[in-house]
């Protein structure tokens, strides 16, 4: 029989994350008066043990006994050898995914949002608020929270909350409160409605309103929570890749390329950001982002100084970025419709230690039709983006007769968005290739700006 799963006991589950800000240097964020942002001037929207962990230096940070519990539940996840598609491919690659879908809301986001949950109950917190793109960060933070008795309060990116409004229940089953963004509850909500009543909402447009519904809660136990960008988030994703790097050893492996589906960046630093060091220090491993073509923030953007939100509540945070007034088109990956890029992702983009790639919709859909009729799982859109390039480098290694071993994160489960693969077979979904017209004029909004500096790691 073929060993597909790969798997790691309980009691094997890494007790430390992995913080790359131990061996990168980064542009500080900077605050309203250009100067580099203290951790103080974050405390009405992050706790303080989540602000600490933020900016931490140190290179491996303790799992709390309590997060080690619930993440129990769902891990270690399986490391899976995909014999199915080596086969249907005829690539002498031997292809390996880490399965981040087997946890209850079907993504990896639980990662982080447990550890968030469980840092703001220490310090006192009894609500979070936060936004979500697809729905899923949403569901996680939902699901977070009721394993630690906190409110959640969702804003969802208008064209997700219509397109798929099973997240919704998803999140209501877990107790989150959740409503379309922009909404009429915040001042932000209400500027962007008033630009454009019928916008389709944007995470830049949700993460503003977030972010002023916690610093505007008079009662001062509520704060903000982000499923993606920042550096705790990341540091929360490693445990993907620590336990993948455990699982390749027990097979024998090292991976020669490695591949995750880039929105925020967090998946994909997740599994990633483990084997940096390895890369510095002079490994040959070929590490890529992928984006798609429709929101190309690391293969077209540029890498800036900019707002992570659209109303430029948060720091100039040093990344790639679209704009942060940017409005992606509504394509049928929620989760990757972001204008900005995790600043450590961007950072290791622009030291030359990654290199981006982009794939369109219909190719990355395509792709996860496949992929399901081989290995089984219904691939969430945002994986496909991750699997299409898989494909090409399996194909690549075909070609040249080598049996490169390729690991990538299989980030989701799409079982809530059947509705775009249902778009795909009626022939109704179009691709977005965005002009340069559209890139330079989002652009303009740069001209006054800081530029963060092209610092080398090593
Ligand atoms: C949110 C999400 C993503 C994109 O977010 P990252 O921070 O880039 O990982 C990718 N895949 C799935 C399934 C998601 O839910």
């Amino acid at each position: 029989m073929q060993v597909r799963n790969i798997l790691l006991k309980q009691d094997e589950m890494p007790r430390q994350w992995y913080n790359i800000l131990a061996d990168i240097k980064l542009n500080p964020p900077l605050g309203p008066d250009g100067n580099p942002v203290k951790p103080e001037d974050l405390a009405p929207v992050f706790p303080m043990n989540l602000i600490e962990q933020e900016v931490s230096s140190e290179r491996w940070i303790d799992i709390p006994e309590e997060v080690l519990n619930i993440y129990a539940i769902w891990r270690p996840s399986p490391l899976v050898r995909a014999y199915g598609l080596e086969k249907a491919l005829g690539t002498p690659a031997k292809i390996y995914y880490k399965n981040e879908s087997v946890s209850p809301p079907g993504s990896h986001k639980p990662n982080t949002s447990v550890p968030q949950a469980y840092y703001n109950k220490v310090f006192g917190i009894k609500k979070i608020t936060t936004e979500t793109g697809a729905g899923q960060w949403g569901s996680a933070l939902s699901f977070a929270c009721a394993q630690f008795g906190i409110e959640c309060k969702v804003f969802m990116v208008r064209v997700s909350f219509d397109q798929k409004p099973y997240r919704k229940s998803m999140m209501e089953m877990w107790g989150g409160k959740c409503v379309a963004s922009p909404s009429t509850e915040t001042k932000a909500g209400r500027d962007a409605l008033a630009r454009d009543p019928d916008t389709p909402g944007s995470l830049g447009i949700a993460i503003s309103e977030a972010i002023e519904a916690a610093v505007s809660d008079q009662t001062g136990q509520t704060r903000y929570s982000l499923g993606s960008v920042l550096n705790h988030v990341m540091l929360h994703q490693t445990i993907i890749g620590l336990e993948a790097k455990k699982q390749l050893e027990m097979v024998g492996d090292y991976p020669d390329i490695i591949i995750g589906c880039a929105g925020g960046g967090s998946n994909f630093a997740g599994l990633a950001f483990p084997f940096v060091l390895d890369k510095m220090n002079g490994k040959q491993i070929e590490i890529y982002p992928v984006e798609p073509a429709a929101c190309p923030t690391l293969t077209r953007a540029p890498f800036v100084y900019d707002h992570g939100d659209t109303a430029g509540y948060t720091p100039l945070l040093p990344m790639h970025s679209l704009g942060h007034a940017f409005v992606p088109p509504p394509i049928h990956t929620g989760g990757l419709r972001y204008h900005g890029m995790s600043p450590t992702v961007s950072q290791l983009v622009a030291e030359g230690l990654f290199e981006p790639k982009s794939v369109s919709q219909l190719d990355a859909l395509k792709t996860g039709i496949t992929v399901a009729r081989t290995e089984g799982i219904i691939p969430a859109p945002e994986t496909t983006h991750a699997l299409a390039y898989v494909i090409q480098e399996a194909e690549k290694a075909k070609q040249e007769s080598k049996e490169k071993v390729i690991l990538f994160n299989w980030s989701g489960h799409g079982l809530l968005d059947l509705g775009s693969y249902d778009k795909y077979f009626t022939g109704s979904l179009e691709n977005y290739i965005l002009s340069d017209d559209v890139l330079a004029e989002s652009e303009k909004i740069f001209a006054n700006y800081p530029k963060p500096q092209l610092l080398k790691s090593r």
